[in-house]
Protein backbone atom coordinates (compact mmCIF):
# COMPACT_ATOMS: atom_id res chain seq x y z
CA UNK A 1 0.00 0.00 0.00
CA UNK A 2 1.45 3.15 -0.80
CA UNK A 3 1.55 6.20 1.25
CA UNK A 4 -1.63 7.93 -0.58
CA UNK A 5 -3.83 4.91 -0.20
CA UNK A 6 -6.05 4.53 2.75
CA UNK A 7 -7.39 1.58 4.49
CA UNK A 8 -10.48 1.95 5.50
CA UNK A 9 -10.66 -2.03 6.08
CA UNK A 10 -9.14 -1.96 9.57
CA UNK A 11 -9.88 -5.94 9.42
CA UNK A 12 -6.63 -6.50 7.50
CA UNK A 13 -4.34 -4.63 9.35
CA UNK A 14 -1.62 -7.03 10.77
CA UNK A 15 0.25 -6.82 13.85
CA UNK A 16 3.47 -8.70 14.84
CA UNK A 17 4.14 -8.69 19.12
CA UNK A 18 7.11 -8.02 20.27
CA UNK A 19 9.94 -5.26 20.60
CA UNK A 20 12.32 -3.03 18.34
CA UNK A 21 15.21 -2.05 19.16
CA UNK A 22 15.47 1.94 17.74
CA UNK A 23 18.83 3.61 18.66
CA UNK A 24 19.13 7.43 17.81
CA UNK A 25 22.67 9.04 18.21
CA UNK A 26 22.57 13.13 17.73
CA UNK A 27 25.52 14.82 16.46
CA UNK A 28 26.64 18.52 17.25
CA UNK A 29 27.69 18.62 13.57
CA UNK A 30 31.59 19.49 12.80
CA UNK A 31 31.35 23.17 13.73
CA UNK A 32 29.52 22.10 16.88
CA UNK A 33 32.10 19.60 18.31
CA UNK A 34 35.10 22.02 17.65
CA UNK A 35 33.23 24.21 19.67
CA UNK A 36 32.10 21.43 22.15
CA UNK A 37 35.12 19.86 22.04
CA UNK A 38 36.88 23.21 23.20
CA UNK A 39 34.90 23.81 26.28
CA UNK A 40 35.41 20.41 27.23
CA UNK A 41 39.18 19.96 26.79
CA UNK A 42 40.64 23.60 26.79
CA UNK A 43 37.75 25.59 28.73
CA UNK A 44 37.35 27.77 26.04
CA UNK A 45 34.54 29.27 23.43
CA UNK A 46 35.85 28.98 20.30
CA UNK A 47 34.05 30.74 16.95
CA UNK A 48 35.32 30.17 13.58
CA UNK A 49 36.73 32.60 11.12
CA UNK A 50 36.46 34.18 7.88
CA UNK A 51 39.30 35.47 6.32
CA UNK A 52 36.69 36.57 3.43
CA UNK A 53 34.76 38.32 5.29
CA UNK A 54 37.11 39.18 8.36
CA UNK A 55 34.08 38.07 10.46
CA UNK A 56 34.56 35.47 13.33
CA UNK A 57 31.21 33.62 14.45
CA UNK A 58 30.26 32.21 17.33
CA UNK A 59 29.42 29.16 18.38
CA UNK A 60 32.10 27.64 15.68
CA UNK A 61 30.40 26.59 12.56
CA UNK A 62 31.22 24.77 9.55
CA UNK A 63 30.59 27.57 6.87
CA UNK A 64 30.33 31.00 6.62
CA UNK A 65 26.57 32.65 6.47
CA UNK A 66 27.76 35.25 4.69
CA UNK A 67 29.65 34.08 1.82
CA UNK A 68 29.46 30.22 2.09
CA UNK A 69 32.65 29.96 2.40
CA UNK A 70 34.35 26.82 4.72
CA UNK A 71 35.83 27.85 7.68
CA UNK A 72 38.90 26.45 9.07
CA UNK A 73 40.38 29.13 11.60
CA UNK A 74 39.28 29.20 15.06
CA UNK A 75 39.38 31.46 17.22
CA UNK A 76 38.86 31.57 21.14
CA UNK A 77 36.54 34.23 22.45
CA UNK A 78 37.70 36.19 25.41
CA UNK A 79 35.97 34.70 28.88
CA UNK A 80 34.86 37.57 29.51
CA UNK A 81 31.67 39.10 27.51
CA UNK A 82 28.94 41.58 27.32
CA UNK A 83 25.28 41.06 28.64
CA UNK A 84 22.62 42.09 25.76
CA UNK A 85 19.66 41.06 27.03
CA UNK A 86 18.50 39.07 29.82
CA UNK A 87 15.20 38.04 31.50
CA UNK A 88 14.10 35.66 34.81
CA UNK A 89 12.58 32.82 34.14
CA UNK A 90 10.04 31.06 36.58
CA UNK A 91 9.33 27.49 34.89
CA UNK A 92 11.69 24.77 33.26
CA UNK A 93 11.26 23.38 29.11
CA UNK A 94 8.40 21.48 30.30
CA UNK A 95 5.98 23.76 32.06
CA UNK A 96 7.02 22.76 35.66
CA UNK A 97 7.88 25.40 38.30
CA UNK A 98 11.54 26.22 39.37
CA UNK A 99 12.26 25.80 42.87
CA UNK A 100 14.33 29.00 42.29
CA UNK A 101 13.59 31.30 38.95
CA UNK A 102 16.42 31.84 36.74
CA UNK A 103 18.50 34.50 34.94
CA UNK A 104 19.25 33.79 31.62
CA UNK A 105 20.67 36.26 29.35
CA UNK A 106 21.85 36.50 26.11
CA UNK A 107 25.64 37.13 26.16
CA UNK A 108 28.06 38.72 23.31
CA UNK A 109 32.29 38.95 22.96
CA UNK A 110 34.45 41.56 21.24
CA UNK A 111 35.00 40.94 17.72
CA UNK A 112 32.76 37.97 17.31
CA UNK A 113 29.56 37.95 15.28
CA UNK A 114 26.56 35.86 17.38
CA UNK A 115 26.75 35.02 20.82
CA UNK A 116 25.85 32.84 23.89
CA UNK A 117 22.11 32.05 25.26
CA UNK A 118 23.32 30.91 28.88
CA UNK A 119 22.36 31.43 32.86
CA UNK A 120 23.54 34.70 34.47
CA UNK A 121 24.10 34.71 38.31
CA UNK A 122 24.46 38.03 40.12
CA UNK A 123 25.33 38.81 43.42
CA UNK A 124 22.88 41.94 43.10
CA UNK A 125 20.54 40.94 40.28
CA UNK A 126 18.46 44.82 40.55
CA UNK A 127 22.11 46.49 39.91
CA UNK A 128 21.74 43.70 36.63
CA UNK A 129 21.66 46.07 33.34
CA UNK A 130 22.10 45.25 29.67
CA UNK A 131 25.73 46.15 29.02
CA UNK A 132 27.47 44.94 32.17
CA UNK A 133 30.34 42.89 31.69
CA UNK A 134 29.83 39.14 32.61
CA UNK A 135 32.72 35.95 32.88
CA UNK A 136 32.25 32.38 32.20
CA UNK A 137 32.81 30.50 35.39
CA UNK A 138 33.52 26.56 33.99
CA UNK A 139 32.54 23.20 35.37
CA UNK A 140 35.86 21.94 37.06
CA UNK A 141 37.69 19.97 34.16
CA UNK A 142 37.08 16.12 35.37
CA UNK A 143 33.26 17.08 35.40
CA UNK A 144 33.17 19.21 31.55
CA UNK A 145 31.51 16.60 29.41
CA UNK A 146 31.46 18.83 26.21
CA UNK A 147 28.34 19.90 26.62
CA UNK A 148 27.25 23.92 26.86
CA UNK A 149 27.05 23.23 30.25
CA UNK A 150 30.23 22.89 31.04
CA UNK A 151 29.68 26.80 31.08
CA UNK A 152 27.92 26.65 34.51
CA UNK A 153 27.06 30.41 34.31
CA UNK A 154 28.31 33.71 33.45
CA UNK A 155 28.56 35.69 36.50
CA UNK A 156 28.27 39.30 36.90
CA UNK A 157 30.42 41.30 39.63
CA UNK A 158 27.47 43.19 40.45
ZN1 LIG B 1 32.60 34.76 4.77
Amino acid sequence: MSILERNLENQKIKSVAGSMLVTNLYTAGIGGEFFLRALKDKGEIVGSHCETCKKTFLPARLFCERCLSRLTQTKAAPQEGTLKSFTKVYIDLDGKSLEKPELIGFVTFKGFEGGLIHRIFSKDEKKLKVGVKVKAVFEAPQKRKGSILDITHFESQL
